[in-house]
């Protein structure tokens, strides 16, 4: 019965999942490492659906058409591009029967949806070199399933998320997303709402598009394409972090044209591929952070955070809230810019 529990003093919250991991020697990687499991045994590989629960969406393309199809409780579609099931240990669940309590220790069931998405089909293929087409259909799924996501009832906010080789929490190495809702807003994104909101009411402007203008031809800039700008953040915590910021001021995530989805899966592509090249594949992680669609005034500019797992948080960081970033953003965007622009040159090249 998972459990939203929010920390005596600060808005920090903590999801309570004992579901997720029985015994403690769950926590010892052992033989067996599902990061390491040949195709023939991995549960996320065509031919081994069944290892899965029944996916409520299976994206199928024939010929020009994507069919959205979903697979039965015995039967499981083939064929597929995209896959999206409910995940198997989930870290909230619509019938947790965890008890409400007060501060100073405020805690209330953890009431949501947990599910994976298969991203590829492929085995061997990773998010430094997922195709544009592939990221396409990734996109348009992740914006069907949100929209569905926030028609339940208990869905204040859809986290969406990707963990990729295990220093970033990966369990299969098999290319794949996760998205979890949550019964209110995740400090971070009231955060920003808060300041966005604050500098709306006061100077008529969102904070995001000044920060984007600043942003777009400036010393951190990594790339842009017609609809997206990429650029390591001012305040990087994580070393070679960056962010994708659509540069139309939208809320909305579901508001994204298809246009802008072909775009947005161009730069993704792009600047991936550079930091998989400049970099040789490091663990990241990588987040939206998209504005509740249900009734609240506390919306951003929604867009993209990626962060590279290279330097470890340590002493400082988890007991402070203050990074040490031994790579300046500036030098990020260098290095991570070039590498971009040769990866948008092989893209725009080859379509
Ligand atoms: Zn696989
Ligand atoms: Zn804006």
């Amino acid at each position: 019965m998972p459990e939203l529990r929010k920390d005596y003093f600060t808005n920090r919250l903590v999801l309570v999942s004992p579901e997720r991991t029985r015994r403690p020697s769950d926590f010892i990687r052992k033989e067996g490492d599902p990061l390491t499991l040949p195709a023939n045994d991995c549960p996320f590989c065509p031919g081994n659906e069944i290892m899965t629960p029944a996916a409520e969406l299976v994206l199928v393309s024939r010929g020009d058409t994507l069919l959205k199809l979903a697979d039965s409780e015995n039967d499981r579609v083939e064929g597929w591009s995209v896959r999206f099931f409910p995940n198997k240990f989930p870290a909230v669940s619509p019938d947790s029967e965890a008890k409400y309590s007060d501060a100073p220790i405020q805690g209330e069931p953890a009431f949501g949806y947990h599910h994976v998405m298969i991203v590829t089909p492929h085995h061997e293929a990773t998010y430094f070199d997922l195709p544009v087409g592939q990221w396409i259909d990734v996109l348009a799924t992740i914006q069907d399933r949100v929209r569905y996501l926030y028609s339940k009832k208990t869905v204040s906010y859809v986290s969406v998320f990707v963990n990729s080789g295990s220093e970033a929490g990966a369990s299969f190495s098999h290319p794949h997303l996760q998205t979890l809702t949550l019964t209110k807003l995740p400090p971070l994104i009231e955060e920003e709402a808060e300041t966005m909101h604050l500098e709306m009411v006061e100077l008529s402007q969102c904070s995001m598009c000044r920060v984007l203008q600043l942003e777009t031809n400036g010393p951190r800039k990594i790339l842009q394409t017609d609809n997206f700008v990429a650029f390591a953040p001012w305040a990087s915590t994580n070393a070679y972090e960056f962010w994708i910021f659509p540069k139309r001021h939208e809320t909305s995530f579901l508001k994204v044209s298809q246009k802008e989805i072909n775009d947005l899966a161009t730069i993704l592509r792009a600047t991936l591929g550079a930091l998989g090249a400049a970099l040789s594949k490091p663990a990241f992680n990588l987040a939206f952070h998209i504005s509740s669609e249900k009734k609240t005034t506390k919306q951003i500019h929604w867009h993209l955070e990626i962060y590279p797992q290279v330097v470890k948080w340590a002493g400082l960081e988890k007991g402070s809230g203050v990074y040490i970033n031994p790579v300046s953003p500036e030098s990020a965007a260098e290095v991570l810019g070039a590498a971009a622009r040769r990866e948008l040159a092989e893209i725009i090249g080859i379509s």
